[in-house]
């Protein structure tokens, strides 16, 4: 089967053919119908040898979609030709966490050698995909799997981020979003569904605002160094009561902190360069700020998602691309010139 894989450090993916899986014991076997692209693969495929630790080759996709056509020994309350999407952050699945399906924060994965798919194990940049367990799969019914795979992170992470901080979320309040790409604006469509919050956008360009703006956000700002005075304006003394960073460099933590009110969340979700931090301390935050960087979300949170899906809550943005030309989909994003996700289908 094709597949698009990771196989030399610093060089650029490629289409391969390598041998179809067939699931073991306890795991599914998937036919891609979607699978899509994130600036994450990008990240590690920029980590120098020293760094990267998740296996050459590597088949990439952690936004996997697909239908259900074979189950290993011992699986059993999943029907062939289920058509699902895939939860990512696969855990050992009876540790606290896990039992709560936080799998996104397992604490024996690492000890236990469990990774993602496309992030150590094979992933859904294929015809077809090994999943470790039926638990990591979540029905779709006859929702298009191309505009669906995007919620599997893109939408996932930003709902996990969002919603631990709407409590914060009020009339009158401004909720910041930096970085109005794949997650950034899934991020946008679900503050103003689940808040009342007032939402401003920042990226680097026209386009990229005028595309916050269609999504959803009340105003757009230019991510420059005029961005923290031009967002007051907007906020006014009271500064932002959640502020989501999509982009995670230095320019922007610090546009977050800058941004920031009293009490607020300042949730960074972009990795950026790994070094950027924020200042916390008297003086330099304000009182009361809580700065995080979470990870992912549960799998609660992605049935819910997909839930919100049925509803019609959500309008993704898709450049859709094949497994052949699947390459370009990573330098469009690299060069930020994707309107919303690349997915590919196979
Ligand atoms: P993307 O490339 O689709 O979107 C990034 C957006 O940020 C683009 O619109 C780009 O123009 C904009 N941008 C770049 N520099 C900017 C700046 N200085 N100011 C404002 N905007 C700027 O990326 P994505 O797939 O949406 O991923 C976003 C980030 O989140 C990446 O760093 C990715 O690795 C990370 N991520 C983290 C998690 C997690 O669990 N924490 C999960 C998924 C992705
Ligand atoms: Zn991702
Ligand atoms: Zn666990």
């Amino acid at each position: 089967m094709k597949a698009i894989q990771y196989t030399t450090i610093g060089a650029e993916p490629e289409v391969t053919e390598i041998e179809k899986p067939s699931p073991g014991p306890g795991e599914v076997l998937l036919k891609v119908t979607a699978a899509g692209v994130c600036h994450s693969d990008d990240f590690i495929m920029n980590l120098p040898e020293d760094q990267y630790v998740y296996g050459l080759p590597l088949t990439l996709g952690h936004e996997g979609a697909g239908t259900v056509v074979e189950v290993g020994a011992g699986v059993s309350g999943i029907d062939i030709g289920t058509n699902v999407v895939v939860y990512g952050p696969w855990g050992c699945g009876t540790c606290w966490h896990c039992s709560r399906g936080e799998e996104n924060y397992c604490s024996r994965a690492s000890e236990l050698g469990i990774t993602p798919p496309g992030l150590g194990s094979p992933g859904a940049l294929a015809e077809y995909m090994i999943v470790d367990s039926p638990r990591h799969l979540v029905p779709i019914g006859d929702l298009d799997p191309v505009a669906t795979v995007p919620l599997t992170d893109a939408g996932l992470t930003p709902y996990h981020a969002i919603k631990r901080s709407l409590h914060k979320l009020r009339g009158g309040s401004t909720a910041v979003v930096i970085g109005t790409g794949g997650l950034g604006h899934v991020a946008i469509q679900l503050l103003r569904h689940l808040s009342p919050a007032r939402v401003v956008a920042l990226d680097v360009n026209d386009e990229k605002l005028q595309f916050a703006r269609e999504v959803g956000a009340h105003e757009a700002v230019l991510s420059d160094k005029s961005a923290v005075e031009n967002v007051r304006a907007i906020t006014g003394s009271e500064g932002a009561a959640l502020v989501l960073d999509f982009v995670g460099y230095q320019p922007t933590i610090d546009i977050a902190m800058g941004v920031a009110g009293v009490a607020s969340d300042v949730t960074i979700v972009g990795i950026g360069d790994f070094i950027a931090h924020a200042k916390v301390g008297f003086g330099q935050s304000p009182y009361e700020a809580a700065v995080t960087s979470p990870y992912w979300g549960s799998r609660s949170e992605l049935i819910e998602l997909i839930d919100l899906a049925h509803q019609g809550v959500f309008d993704i943005a898709v450049e859709r691309f094949t497994l052949d030309d699947g390459v370009e989909a990573y330098r469009r994003l690299a060069a930020g010139t994707l309107r919303g996700r690349a997915v590919i289908v196979p």
